[in-house]
């Protein structure tokens, strides 16, 4: 057993959720251990200037006000500050089947921006320069084998034969999480039937800073606002998630006939459309883990959920679960608890199932809606976003709750 080391919290997984929530627990006092298995340096590496849209990452992240207010408290803002990085001041959501059509403007909610667009990479970088610089102990380059519980305790098996023990153990290993399996915590599912094309454009007109949204029947097309280096305006990153058999017609087409494509799907908005990048296809699952817990352990981000990306909110959803379950550890630290205390990390499950259930169900309600062609529908989704565009203060209400404005 002495060579076994002894952790009060080991979270395994270090994309944007793991790495943020063992910076904050780290911060609280308790000793914890990451673990990725990517390596360290690869995660560190400086992406080189952007010159062209291949310079980019495809996959991006809408990250809402709150999520940066966490992130700032970690300290990690600034280097995300520092980076490529896009604040989005407007966003215009439209039906492209019909004349409904909504714009919201952060000066209307004396907000700063509505979020901020940053690549995944960056993004994973500032956390990582972070946990160089804090006390969690890293531990990089190496695959979680296996998990079992021991006496209480939490033991997790490395691929090179490492041994380590916590009293909490925290998955944060992503959608198809290995830790979730071997706890045997079961899920909910199901495919949406739809795929998400990612890639990165570049437009003839200014993005104006605006996340441009248009729905239509097979699906919603966003084009998302990115910054360079020289204060270039007109690179945006797409989401493009569509039905399944339309999607692979899609993915299919030669570049040329792709742009077209493109360039008809979002009415011409921004001008002409040049320059495909790569393009990436990610088939659409909704997930939601039925329970959260189990005796000394707990699942975070996607590992917990994953949901459709028409709102771009699956990041900030795990930014929620961080939030929420650094709340309950701090107390439980305060009050001389164990952080794997069940009474602790119940309450984490039933406050975060509420929030993440509300969003799913609303995702699958925006989808259902925009999804169906008949006319008592069309009719309410385009006097609906035509009705809520006057009416000021309630549009600001709502869009302030859904970009994490109000938290
Ligand atoms: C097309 C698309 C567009 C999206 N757009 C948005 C958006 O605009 N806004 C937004 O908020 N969200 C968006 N999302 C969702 C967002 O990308 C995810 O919610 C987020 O990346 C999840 O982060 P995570 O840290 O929970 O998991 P992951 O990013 O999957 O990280 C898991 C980590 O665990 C590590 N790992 C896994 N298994 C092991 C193991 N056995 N041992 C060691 N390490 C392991 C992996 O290397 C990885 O680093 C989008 C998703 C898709 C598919």
């Amino acid at each position: 057993m002495s060579d076994i080391t002894v952790y009060d919290i080991l979270v395994v997984g270090g994309g944007m959720t793991g790495t943020a929530l063992a910076l904050g627990l780290s911060q609280q006092g308790w000793r914890v251990g990451l673990i990725e298995g990517s390596e360290r340096s690869a995660l560190l590496k400086v992406p080189e200037p952007v010159e062209g849209v291949a310079d980019f990452e495809p996959r991006v992240s809408a990250i809402s006000m709150a999520s940066q207010k966490l992130l700032e408290s970690l300290g990690a803002w600034e280097g995300v500050a520092a980076g490529r990085h896009c604040a989005y001041q407007a966003m215009t959501v439209w039906d492209g089947d019909g004349t409904g059509r909504i714009h919201f403007e952060a000066a209307e909610l004396q907000a700063r921006a509505l979020g901020t667009i940053v690549e995944n990479r960056s993004l994973v970088r500032a956390l990582f320069e972070t946990v160089e610089v804090s006390n969690v102990e890293l531990i990089d380059g190496v695959q979680v084998t296996g998990s079992w519980l021991d006496g209480g305790r939490r033991g997790i098996e490395l691929a090179d034969g490492r041994k380590l023990v916590a009293q909490l153990v925290v998955a944060a290993d992503g959608a198809n999480s290995r830790m979730r399996q071997w706890v045997g915590l079961p899920t909910r599912e199901w495919d949406y039937d739809q795929q998400a094309i990612v890639c990165t454009v570049r437009t003839a007109q200014s993005h104006r800073y605006t996340a441009w949204q248009r729905f239509s029947q097979t699906g919603p097309l966003a084009f998302l606002p990115l910054a360079t280096e020289n204060g270039d305006e007109t690179f945006c990153s797409i989401v493009w998630s569509q039905d399944t058999d339309e999607a692979r017609r899609l993915m299919a087409l030669d570049e040329a006939t792709f742009t077209a494509e493109l360039e008809r799907a979002i009415e011409q908005e921004l001008g002409a459309v040049e320059m495909i990048s790569r393009r990436f296809a990610f088939p659409l699952r909704q997930r939601h883990a039925k329970d959260y817990v189990a005796t000394g352990f707990v699942l975070v981000g996607d590992a917990a959920h994953t949901i459709h990306p028409l709102a771009g909110q699956g990041a900030n959803l795990g930014y929620g679960d961080v939030r929420v379950l650094m709340d309950e550890l701090s107390k439980a630290r305060a009050g001389g608890l164990s952080p794997a205390n069940e009474l602790v990390l119940a309450r984490y499950q039933r406050r975060r199932k509420a929030e993440n259930l509300t969003m799913m169900a609303a995702m699958e309600g925006f989808k259902q809606l925009f999804g169906r062609d008949e006319l008592p529908l069309r009719w309410i989704r385009n006097t609906g976003m035509r009705w809520l565009d006057g009416r000021g203060p309630i549009k600001n209400r709502i869009a302030a709750e859904a970009m994490g404005l109000i938290i």
